[in-house]
């Protein structure tokens, strides 16, 4: 008996990951460990202990695709049976080519084929067990107990011509949004103090579904994007919003930011400030309009911070149109800005628009882009200096303690440094007031 007991356990199949990409992909992974766990395997930390490697790609930018293959070919060499999933697996021959000896390949959202993948060549002899794998109900998280990624929808409706995620996740496919909320109850409940509200295109929430009304908590509610702010809302943590589209109806999330129901803060990747740049790119192109609504959130919600994202030297970018993207952000007055100089995806569609920037100029052009960012940045930060802020603690170690405002997502925007408030604990908001800036970070003494 106590043989056979043995072998049980010792039959159990271990796992190894590596994660690669955005947050939506982090998402995927924690999906795909959740689903494992349950399934009986155990997921270990190192190659030399896995039956078999995980590998969850990122195919956005040829640079993540080449990190992708390096990884792949690292799992390959230190383990040998790897199987591939994620954004890159949708272009299973590209892999093939480089890495003839992966197992399988399975392409993003794929999470049965992967899990399936991994039972064909590691069958495990554990079924779930309920009462000896403890499965938390938010399932795995990769990220701080504190703050989750919420994923609300998959795919995309547009078809910007540097972008190829259409082609790799398809259409707009929402969740409903009794999943959604009850995702985001299980994460609160389970100590979750901020919510990171992440998809493609999170604006177009429910455009697929028709806004179709779902139930939650007793009650018909919209899968829509306003109905979900305030759902979510409601549920006492700060919910932060990523990859706004910059829709009309967003204007009706401003009053909700204003009256403390969700973070003033918007991440909308508004690209480039040139309508004719914007229209080779196929996103939106008024700009006068983008501008004069900035101005209108602002005077509803002074507070609102906005991070955004810009792409320098697209094909037929001159200097005109850089002067343009340039005004823009003086205008605009950015808070957080991510800037890339323009690298052609293989597959997108405007890899065959005339007249590329040569590379020397589109460094220079991202050099001075970050430049003019940068000052408007120390700036913004420089006028917090005095004021009262609330800061949500990430880590704390011997030096003191160190966190993010509202102003501040997790590991893309600023931290505030709190030196010597060693007694904190990750998780726990505190009241402070900011007595130093530079153009990214702000430290502040906690209020007594
Ligand atoms: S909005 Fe544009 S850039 Fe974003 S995923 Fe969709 S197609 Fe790609």
């Amino acid at each position: 008996m106590t043989a056979s007991n043995d072998e049980t356990i010792q039959s159990t199949q271990k796992v190894g990951f590596i994660s690669l990409g955005c947050p939506k992909a982090l998402v995927d992974s924690e999906r795909i460990l959740t689903q494992l766990r349950i399934d009986g395997y155990e997921i270990v930390p190192t190659y030399e202990n896995a039956d078999i490697v995980v590998v969850n790609t990122c195919g956005f930018i040829d640079a993540a695709k080449q990190e992708s293959l390096d990884a792949i070919g690292e799992a390959l060499t230190e383990n040998g049976r790897v199987i591939v999933t994620g954004c890159m697996g949708a272009d299973a021959a590209k892999i093939r080519e480089v890495h003839p000896k992966v197992l399988a390949v399975t392409g993003p959202q794929a999470y049965e084929e992967v899990v399936s993948a991994v039972h064909q060549y590691v069958p495990t002899q554990l079924g779930h067990n309920p009462f000896i794998d403890l499965i938390p109900p938010t399932g795995i998280k990769l990220t701080p107990r504190h703050y989750a990624y919420l994923k609300i929808s998959e795919g995309c409706n547009h078809r910007c011509t540097f972008c190829i995620i259409p082609s790799m996740r398809g259409d707009l496919v929402s969740r409903p949004i009794g999943d959604v909320m009850g995702e985001a109850k299980r994460l609160v409940d389970a100590g979750t103090q901020e919510l990171l509200i992440i998809s493609q295109d999170t604006s177009a929430y429910g455009v697929d579904l028709k806004y179709r009304t779902g139930f939650w908590d007793g009650r018909p509610v919209k899968t829509k994007l306003t109905d979900l702010c305030e759902a979510l809302g409601e549920l006492g943590v700060w919910v932060r919003l990523h990859y706004v589209y910059p829709y009309p109806h967003v204007d009706h999330i401003i009053p909700m930011m204003a009256e403390g129901k969700i973070l003033p803060y918007l991440d909308i990747p508004f690209q480039h400030g040139s309508p004719r740049i914007l229209q080779l790119m196929k996103r939106p192109g008024d700009i006068d309009n983008t501008l004069s609504r900035i101005h209108q959130w602002r005077n509803i919600c002074p507070d609102l911070t906005l991070r955004s994202t810009f792409i320098v030297g697209f094909p037929g970018e001159t200097e005109g149109d850089f002067q343009q993207l340039l005004d823009f952000i003086e205008e605009a007055q950015l808070d957080r800005v991510g800037a890339f100089a323009y690298s052609p995806v293989e597959g997108a569609t405007a890899n065959a628009l005339p007249d590329p920037v040569p590379e020397e100029l589109k460094q220079e052009r991202l050099a001075r882009f970050m430049e003019v960012q940068a000052r408007i940045s120390a700036d913004k930060l420089q006028k917090k200096i005095g004021k009262r802020i609330e800061v949500l603690i990430d880590e704390v170690d011997e030096e003191g303690a160190v966190g993010r405002s509202h102003a501040d997502a997790p590991e893309i925007d600023g931290m505030v440094f709190l030196n010597g408030d060693t007694e904190l604990k990750p998780g726990q908001k505190v009241m402070a007031t900011v007595f130093a800036a530079d153009e990214h970070d702000l430290w502040a003494d906690r209020d007594e």
